[in-house]
């Protein structure tokens, strides 16, 4: 199927006749010969295709550049230099495309992180962000494969919706009406009959509620899809557009949820440690160069490391109640380091989540039984607890070093009543999620589900610092180019 990509060269034996299409990474004239740099993106490594000096005409030598794509049919010999174990012997070489040195923004030298995301639609060709797609890649079959090995079912929900009760975000409409032309009604008011599917819509931001649905009839489901925030902080962990894996469960509690959360990213990161080596020690080296001007005692583990460290500890479960209390004990707290107070029934801010991972546990953290103020309405709500100044939820939270809030989940509430209740509580309409409500009206049972950012996922495996560095064409504030 196609043409044998550069993976396999690398692979093949000594003597194969081979065609090398890729990429020209660089190209570098000796006094007896020509050395081309090539790469197909199927591998980190490149393929060094070598010519005596005078055998590639004039011509076709000055067209191939950094960036060009060329075919190189040849021989594949041990190489004398070092660097590489085999090399290709050019007999034949055709330039399919060229670069013009004085245009193609990728030359050869260090590039910043900011000025590639300006050239979003090229950087794939580096070698920093063909390793993150290819294990953003081998992440999300991993995901695909754990589900499917335990029994359950992919299911697609709908990215348009016309529930904007769930409260997650803000939300980005969908709509066909003319702006300049808005239909009214008698009061004046947008009149979203008259627009496409005759009421007003939105882009999800999450699949869950569907979700849930799903679970009530196949019992394990999972979503894997993009939802969308109208998220308008400008964070390193914010986007726009990302996607989102959310499995919902029936016959699962609160601690079955929490177990499957820890062994689901325990495999899908061991899978990508197994299956992403090359890459993995590419990003390694690249961070190890990066930290090279702190000092030693403020550098972070090794990437590798660090993620075996989280394949092979257990996570540490925390109710929110202890960990309030571990924060009201901290240094940081009492010496005011802390830029937003700390006090039972707060939500949580990054810097408090932080403290709790990064120093406190120094491992992942599943915060569970968050009170029911700041947490969703459809979370299982708990008994009274006298340990607890008010009232908790069955909400669990995941939290990962250096990234925070990476799964967010919780048992959902059953009970019919108590649902609806919690509903006109914080002002959502009942009649608006009847649908919703139906499956704790006909067969309800207890069940729970979680959701996990994907990009975050990608961001802690690969040790990239900004979001928008882990997804191919990231949609965030004022940036949508590509
Ligand atoms: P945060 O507090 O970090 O904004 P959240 O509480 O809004 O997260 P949830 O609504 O629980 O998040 O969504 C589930 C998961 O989706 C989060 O745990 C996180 O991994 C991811 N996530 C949420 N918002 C974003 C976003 N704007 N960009 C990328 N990932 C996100
Ligand atoms: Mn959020």
């Amino acid at each position: 199927m196609g043409p044998i990509q550069i993976k396999q060269i690398l692979e093949c034996k000594i003597g194969t006749q081979v065609v090398v299409k890729g990429w020209v990474r660089t190209k570098r004239e000796s006094k007896n010969a020509v050395f081309i740099a090539i790469n197909d993106g199927s591998t980190i490594h490149t393929i060094q295709a070598v010519a005596e000096s005078g055998q590639i005409n004039e011509d076709t030598l000055r067209l191939i550049t950094t960036g060009s794509c060329v075919r190189v049919v040849g021989l594949l010999v041990a190489s004398a230099g070092a660097g590489q174990a085999v090399e290709v012997k050019i007999e034949e070489v055709e330039v399919y495309g060229t670069a013009d040195p004085d245009h193609y923004p990728l030359q050869p030298k260090k590039h910043s992180l900011e000025f590639l995301r300006e050239i979003a639609h090229l950087r794939p060709r580096t070698n920093t962000f063909s390793a993150i797609l290819r294990i953003r890649h081998t992440l999300a079959f991993a995901i695909n494969q754990y589900f499917n090995d335990h029994g359950f079912f992919y299911l697609h929900t709908p990215i348009i919706t016309a529930s904007d009760a769930e409260g997650a975000g803000e939300m980005f409409r969908v709509t066909t009406l003319d702006l300049n032309k808005l239909p009214r009604t008698d009061e004046g008011k947008i009149d979203f009959k008259e627009d496409f599917f005759g009421r007003e819509t939105n882009l999800t931001v999450s699949g869950q509620l569907e979700g849930e649905l799903g679970a009530m009839a196949l019992s394990k489901i999972y979503t894997f899809g993009p939802t969308f925030r109208a998220e308008n902080s400008n964070t390193t962990r914010h986007l726009a557009e990302f996607w989102m894996i959310e499995p919902e469960m029936a016959f699962f509690e609160l601690e079955d949820n929490m177990n499957l959360a820890e062994d689901f990213v325990k495999y899908v990161i061991g899978y990508a440690v197994q299956h992403c080596a090359d890459d993995l020690e590419f990003l390694q080296k690249r961070l190890e160069e990066e930290e090279k001007s702190k000092p030693q005692n403020e550098r972070s583990m090794p990437l590798l490391e660090k993620l075996n460290f989280v394949i092979s500890n257990a996570f540490e479960r925390v109710t929110y109640t202890e960990a309030i209390d571990i924060l009201l004990k901290s240094k940081p707290h009492k010496e005011k380091k802390f830029q937003y107070d700390v006090a039972w029934g707060i939500d949580l801010q990054s810097e408090h989540e932080r403290f709790l991972v990064e120093k406190h546990f120094k491992k992942p953290v599943i915060l569970t039984n968050y009170p029911r103020a700041i947490k969703s309405f459809y979370m299982k709500q708990n008994d009274p607890n006298p340990a607890e100044p008010g009232a908790t939820v069955r909400a669990m939270d995941v939290l990962f070093p250096g990234i925070g809030e990476i799964i967010g989940g919780s048992q959902r509430e059953d009970n019919y009543d108590k649902l609806v209740t919690r509903m006109h509580e914080v002002g959502i309409e009942p009649e608006a999620l009847w649908w919703y409500l139906d499956t704790r009206k006909f067969g309800t049972a207890p069940h729970a589900g979680f959701g996990l950012g994907f990009e975050r996922l990608v961001l802690f495996v690969t040790g990239m610092g900004n979001i928008r560095d882990v997804i191919p064409f990231p949609r965030a504030p004022k940036s949508a180019e590509f």
